[in-house]
């Protein structure tokens, strides 16, 4: 199944919010939050929390990575559920330590706000972002047993950025990839997310794939359930070559002027989709990341064919 909705996906686990920047809810004798999505929605997020929970509270939260969209609640969370234990990886704890990230995050939660407005969903306004504590880290493969029901097996999934974990929970045979497992669009078009790496992005889906998960709950939009959930994964490592192949002959037939590859494939995956769509400046910013990481593993692939043209 294909859940684009909020509300309830399975036996005890949620989406929260909006289905554009959800968090989700997993219940048990100590319920856990995974990621915290953006400030102005923190009021929302505790709300339907404690629709969900009534008198009972959230024991942890667990973030896959430090961008604005995935901890900007954070604070909101805590302030409502005072006992809540943030966790995260040790990359992401630095990360959140900075006061340039910080100052990064709060303004990006502000731009995030406004576009809100324009797509007339339920927000408040004066939420700003506020730094937080991480009260613990997890590494790769490390096992938490937050509550009787359910354990979350922690996994390093490197590519779209280098702080992101992903989260499994191998009693409910849940997976939370967060970005680290593509991103797809409303029109089902998957984003490539390797902002980061290409080849660390492409390993962390392939590790993603071999886990035994029968839901996988996105950082963005969608949940899959089902038989859905395995070609979701299937279709996403495919689509991330397909977006590689389409940089390197872009690359090649633009003469490596990345401004033209930009146009080129912005035509192809942004200017077609009817929307609603991410803000075009940040798509652009994404974008050209996402070109780089192709260029620099073009250019660490021994003799590619990318490199035998470089040299003429
Ligand atoms: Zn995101």
């Amino acid at each position: 199944m294909v859940i684009n909705k909020t509300g309830k996906i399975i036996e005890d686990l949620y989406m929260l919010g909006h289905p554009a920047i959800p968090i989700y809810l997993l219940d048990g004798d100590r319920p856990a939050i995974f990621d915290a999505g953006i400030s102005c929605l923190g009021e929302i997020y505790a709300a339907e929390i404690k629709k969900v929970l009534g008198q009972r509270k959230p024991g942890y939260c667990f973030l896959t990575h430090s961008h604005f969209d995935h901890c900007g609640a954070v604070s909101a969370l805590k302030n409502n559920f005072p006992s809540l234990q943030v966790i995260s990886s040790s990359k992401a704890r630095k990360i959140l330590a900075r006061p340039n990230a910080i100052a990064l995050i709060r303004e990006l939660n502000h731009s995030a706000g406004l576009s809100l407005k324009e797509l007339g969903i339920e927000f408040h306004a004066s939420a700003n972002f506020e730094p937080f504590e991480i009260d613990d880290t997890v590494g790769n493969g490390e096992v938490i047993k937050p509550a009787k029901g359910f354990t979350v097996c922690a996994f390093e999934t490197p590519g779209q950025t280098w702080d992101c974990l992903s989260y499994f929970i191998p009693e409910k045979k849940v997976l939370f990839s967060s970005e680290a497992g593509g991103q797809p669009d409303l029109t089902g078009y998957i984003f490539s997310e390797c902002l980061a790496d290409c080849d660390e992005y492409h390993q962390s889906m392939k590790l993603l794939g071999r886990l035994d998960f029968d839901v996988i709950c996105l950082g963005h939009l969608f949940v899959y359930t089902g038989q859905d959930s395995r070609k979701y994964m299937r279709d996403s490592i495919a689509e991330h070559g397909n977006f590689r192949k389409l940089v390197e002959t872009s690359l090649i037939e633009e003469n490596w002027d990345i401004d033209r590859v930009k146009k080129r494939i912005k035509a192809f995956e942004y200017d077609s989709n009817p929307g609603p769509k991410q803000i075009e400046s940040a798509y652009l910013l994404n974008l050209e990341a996402r070109i780089k990481a192709v260029q620099n593993q073009m250019a660490k692939t021994p003799n590619s064919t990318i490199q035998i043209q470089k040299m003429h």
